[in-house]
C-alpha cells in the first residue's frame, strides 16, 4: 500500500489527478478548503473504502503552518502532490489572493514534509508552462531551459495574467531553491503543462465556476464568440487533464523523474482551432460558432520540445479532437 497527499483535490487538474492515483492503487488523502468540499470528493468515490481515500481541510495554505497537521498521517505518505494553487483572474489583491498562496503554499509545505513526514521520498508539484513563458518572440524553442522573466512590479500590478505567470514562476524556483539548500528527505519533480483542456470530474457548484481554462469552450458553445472576436491569448499550447494526471502519477512511479522539471504538451492549438474543432465533433452546435473566424496563432508562433517529459514519463498524448469532443459532452451534461 503506497500513500500520497493530494493538495486541492477540489480543483479541476486535481480531481482528474485524484481518479489516476485511485485507478492505479494507491491511497489517498486529498486536502480541500472546507469539510463541504471533501464531503462532495466523497460522495463521488462511495464505492472507495474511507481507509483508502480521505480528505483534511486546509483553509488557506498562505498561512505559516498551514500543512503542518495535514502532512502528518497514519500509516505516513510516501509520496506528496502538491497542485493547489490560485488559477483564476478573479482577484482583487495580486499578493495576498494569488502570489502568497502560489509561493507560501509551496515553501510550507515542503518545509512541512521536510519537519514532519520523513518517509516522503519524492514531492511532485504542479508548475505551469506560465513559469515558462517569456513575452515577444525571443524564445523560438520552448523547453525545460526556459523561464519566464516577469518582474515583481509587473506581478503586482494591474496586468492579471502577469500576476498569475510570476505566481507560478516564483513558486517553482522557490520549490528548487528548498530542495537545494534544505537537503530534505525527499527529491522533487516538477510538470509544467501549458493550458488543460479536458472533461470536468470534479463537483462543480455551477458552470460559472468552471476552471479558468475550459472556460473558452463553454463561451464558445454558448454562443458567445458567434460574432468573431475570439478571445485572444499568448499561450498557444495545450494538454488534456487525463494525460497531465497520468504525468503526475508516473512522476512519482518513476525513478528518473526525481530531480527533473517536465515540460508536457500535446502541441499547437488556438481559439479558432478550438471552434473548428466543436464544428466537426459537434455540428448541431455550428450555430453557435462563428464563422469565417480569423486564426488568432500567429505564423511565426513558438515551437516546443517535449521530448524530456515523454521519454521520461513513457506516456503519449490524447489528441485535440477526443481532448474537444469529451469536454464538449462533459459541458453540455452540465447544462452548458
Ligand atoms: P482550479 O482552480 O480548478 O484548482 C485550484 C485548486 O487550488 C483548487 O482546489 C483551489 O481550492 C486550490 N486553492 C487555490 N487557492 C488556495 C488557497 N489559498 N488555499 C487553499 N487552496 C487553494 O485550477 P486548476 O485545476 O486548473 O489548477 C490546478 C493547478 O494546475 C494549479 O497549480 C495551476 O497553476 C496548475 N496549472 C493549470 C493549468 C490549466 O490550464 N488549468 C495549466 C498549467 C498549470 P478551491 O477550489 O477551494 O478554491
Amino acid at each position: 500500500m503506497v500513500k500520497v497527499l493530494l493538495t486541492g483535490g477540489s480543483g479541476f487538474v486535481a480531481a482528474h489527478v485524484l481518479e489516476t492515483l485511485l485507478k492505479r492503487g494507491y491511497d489517498v488523502v486529498t486536502t480541500v478548503r472546507s469539510q463541504e468540499k471533501g464531503e462532495h470528493i466523497l460522495k463521488d468515490h462511495s464505492n472507495v473504502p474511507k481507509e483508502r481515500l480521505s480528505y483534511v481541510v486546509v483553509e488557506d495554505i498562505a498561512k505559516d503552518g498551514a500543512f503542518d497537521e495535514a502532512i502528518k498521517s497514519d500509516p505516513p505518505f510516501d509520496y506528496v502532490i502538491h497542485t493547489a494553487s490560485p488559477f483564476h483572474y478573479k482577484f482583487t489583491d495580486p499578493v495576498t489572493e494569488v502570489l502568497d498562496p502560489a509561493i507560501k503554499g509551496t515553501t510550507g509545505i515542503l518545509k512541512a514534509i521536510k519537519a514532519f513526514a520523513p518517509t516522503v521520498k519524492r514531492v511532485v508539484i504542479t508548475s505551469s508552462f506560465a513559469a515558462m513563458l517569456r513575452d515577444g518572440n525571443s524564445v523560438k524553442v520552448y523547453d525545460e531551459s526556459v523561464w519566464g522573466n516577469i518582474t515583481w512590479d509587473e506581478a503586482t500590478g494591474e496586468n492579471k495574467l502577469a500576476t498569475y505567470r510570476a505566481s507560478k514562476t516564483i513558486a517553482e524556483r522557490a520549490a528548487w531553491d528548498f530542495v537545494e539548500k534544505e537537503k530534505p528527505n525527499f527529491d522533487l519533480t516538477v510538470i509544467n503543462p501549458p493550458t488543460v483542456l479536458g472533461p470536468i470530474v470534479h463537483h462543480l457548484s455551477s458552470l460559472s465556476a468552471l476552471n479558468t481554462s475550459n472556460e473558452r469552450i463553454r463561451d464558445l458553445i454558448q454562443g458567445k464568440y458567434k460574432d468573431g472576436n475570439l478571445p485572444r491569448s499568448t499561450i498557444f499550447l495545450w494538454i488534456d487533464a487525463r494525460d497531465v494526471a497520468l504525468a503526475h502519477v508516473r512522476a512519482i512511479e518513476v525513478a528518473e523523474a526525481g530531480g527533473k522539471r517536465l515540460f508536457i504538451t500535446a502541441g499547437h492549438y488556438s481559439s479558432k482551432k478550438i471552434a473548428d474543432t466543436i464544428r466537426e465533433t459537434h455540428p448541431e452546435l455550428a450555430s453557435k460558432l462563428p464563422d469565417n473566424a480569423e486564426e488568432d496563432m500567429p505564423a511565426d508562433v513558438y515551437q516546443y520540445n517535449n521530448t524530456l517529459g515523454r521519454q521520461v514519463l513513457g506516456i503519449g498524448y490524447r489528441s485535440f479532437k477526443e481532448t474537444i469532443a469529451d469536454t464538449v459532452n462533459s459541458l453540455i451534461k452540465l447544462g452548458a
